[in-house]
């Protein structure tokens, strides 16, 4: 069986119990995308592996491996964003943006921006220093449009209009679509569909030029400044955290329970 050593840093995604001792890590790496390792004794305080190996965490990591498993021989810690789990709503949406980045990762794939994007969005949300909803949002439609859902923001997506009374978002259509053929082609009411069926039905959601503004920003800036927008009313910052959020779990198709759980919180 083929066995050989790499030395990687990462970011710990997801860190779950194995046996009394042991933890099973999902990491997150530059180059080798989503790798499971187990951390043998991570549990047991003293051991040199406790502190780096849990989820939260940018480490480097030497990992061994032998067929089709891999094992963490040392690790240590570069930044320890492991405060996200001091207040619990915010710990549940670090585990989501987690949850979305397993999601969107593979493995044996570089990880491309999303890395930074994750570690970017870990330090916003350890700060404290911005509004956390848009923090989410802002992730969601980023990794979004980096994973191959890059939603349309600058034309009509049916008649590629680029002026308009006002411009809606659709969901599943990925990309805004002008009112005029909102008007000549009306969807179907969203309160008629299951909220809970992803990615099988149209979801048009009506939009302000601030949000789209927003949305546009976000999807194109440099990532350092993902942050650097405002969103000026209170009803353009739900309507920017719900478009953000619809959009990627339709386009994943899937919910996650670590943003039901969020959410339970938060509301
Ligand atoms: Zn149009």
């Amino acid at each position: 069986m083929a066995t050989y050593d790499i030395s990687t840093d990462a970011l710990v995604i997801r860190a779950v119990p194995q046996g009394d001792h042991d933890r099973l890590l999902t990491l997150l790496c530059p180059d080798e995308g989503r790798i499971t390792v187990i951390a043998k004794g991570a549990r047991s305080l003293r051991n040199k592996l406790m502190s780096p190996c849990r989820a939260f965490v940018w480490g480097n990591f030497e990992l061994h491996f032998k067929g089709d498993m891999a094992w963490v021989r040392d690790a240590s810690v570069i930044k320890s964003f492991t405060s996200l789990e001091k207040d619990i709503e915010l710990m549940y949406l670090a585990q989501y943006i987690s949850d979305v980045c397993c999601e969107l990762s593979g493995q044996g794939e570089p990880a491309g921006e999303l890395l930074p994007l994750a570690l970017n969005t870990y330090h916003a949300l350890c700060t404290d220093k911005y509004d956390r909803e848009i923090v989410k949002a802002a992730f969601e439609l980023r990794a979004a449009a980096i994973s191959g859902y890059l939603p349309e923001l600058t034309e009509c997506i049916r008649c590629e209009k680029t002026e308009a009374p006002a411009f809606y978002l659709d969901v599943m259509g990925g990309g805004i679509v002008c009112s005029d053929c909102i008007a000549s082609a009306p969807e179907i009411p969203e309160a008629e569909v299951p909220v809970d069926a992803y990615g099988t039905r149209s979801i048009i959601i009506p939009i302000t030029a601030g949000v789209l503004a927003a949305m546009r920003y976000v999807v194109n800036a440099p990532l350092k400044r993902l942050l650097s927008f405002g969103i000026t009313s209170e009803v353009d910052k739900k309507t920017f955290c719900r478009a953000a959020e619809t959009y990627i779990l339709n386009h994943l198709e899937r919910g996650f329970a670590s943003l039901r759980l969020y959410h339970e919180l938060s509301e």
